[in-house]
């Protein structure tokens, strides 16, 4: 059996349509929903993510603001740009691009944000509050994911989810997500990791297995149960030749193999890329709507 290709491009579009739709309204009333983009340095990898946040917006109505410093920035100059994004009417979300250069303390960054503006859902009061079950920014990438479950009709609740990948920005908010009492949890979750025994012995038991480890191709066809729902959060540049900018992006599941045994996959490009972006917008939009006390 083939997998279905789960096109989370498609599923984008119509959620960024339904997004237009709503700043359309927003600018009826009066009100723009601003996004500040900051980029500190010159990663190549976040200086492609960073224009693409920006061609989002801008196609969908959302004002934003980019900012590029040099790689040297002092930590005390981007916290007074934070301080001064934070004050500012026009910007409802703040986005710093992660990773910082090494220098620069990325959690004392974070934690200047002021968590209404934090559309990345990475301030800790966010992060609290998502843990605790009450309303937050939620982060992009494990939203993404859950939306692109629901889109696709995949039942969470009940499921074995078996997540590979602990880290802040994916594994362990998805985990948190997906063990919440509400109708987009309730699911029995695992997370793995490299200390982690055995792992194909945990994939295998997985209704659905997001990868999420940033290792090309490491899901391999063995270690999926037959028609699995598999979604690959991983985004790796391998090397190419036969391609002209010398590489190209894969994820971390063996994709051809695997989509001959699951039920449903993603694949890389064109899964789960396009919804963190989309998400991203949704929290700008649903930050303006805050603010303006609307919501
Ligand atoms: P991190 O490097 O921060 O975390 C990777 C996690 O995977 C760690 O917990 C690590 O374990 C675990 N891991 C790595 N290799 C293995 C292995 N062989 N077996 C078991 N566990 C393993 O990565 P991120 O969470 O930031 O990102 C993960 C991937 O997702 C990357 O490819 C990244 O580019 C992509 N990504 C994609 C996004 C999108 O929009 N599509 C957004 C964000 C990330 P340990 O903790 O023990 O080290």
């Amino acid at each position: 059996m083939t997998a279905q290709i789960i096109d989370g491009k498609q599923v984008a579009a119509a959620l960024r349509a339904e997004l237009q739709e709503k700043v359309a309204q927003l600018k009826d009333k009066g009100i723009v929903p601003g996004l500040a983009v900051v980029l500190v340095g010159e990663d190549p990898a976040s200086k492609s993510y960073v224009t693409a946040k920006e061609k989002a917006c801008g196609n969908i109505g959302i004002y934003s603001e980019d900012i590029r410093l040099p790689a040297e920035t002092p930590q005390a100059e981007l916290m007074a740009l934070v301080d001064k994004l934070n004050k500012d009417d026009k910007i409802n979300g703040i986005l710093v691009q992660l990773p910082l250069p090494k220098h620069l303390d990325e959690g004392e960054v974070l934690l200047a944000i002021d968590p209404a503006k934090d559309v990345d859902g990475f301030h800790p009061v966010n992060v609290g509050k998502m843990m605790l079950g009450q309303k937050a920014f939620l982060p992009c990438t494990p939203h993404g994911v859950i939306q692109l479950l629901l889109k696709s009709n995949v039942k969470i609740e009940g499921a074995e989810v078996v997540i590979v990948g602990r880290s802040n920005i994916v594994g362990k908010p998805l985990a948190n997500m997906l063990i919440q009492k509400n109708a987009t949890g309730n699911a029995t979750v695992t997370v793995c990791h490299t200390r982690t025994k055995n792992l194909a012995d945990h994939t295998l038991k997985a209704d659905i297995l997001i990868a999420a480890a940033g290792a090309p191709n490491m899901i391999t066809a063995d270690m999926v149960k037959a028609g699995a729902v598999v979604i690959d959060v991983g985004v790796n540049r391998v090397d190419d030749a036969t391609k002209k900018r010398g590489y190209r992006l894969t994820g971390d599941v063996d994709f051809e193999a695997v989509k001959e045994k699951a039920g449903l996959i993603t694949p890389v490009p064109g899964g789960v890329g396009p919804m963190t972006i989309t998400m991203l917008l949704y929290n700008t939009v649903e930050s303006a709507e805050k603010a303006a006390g609307l919501k």
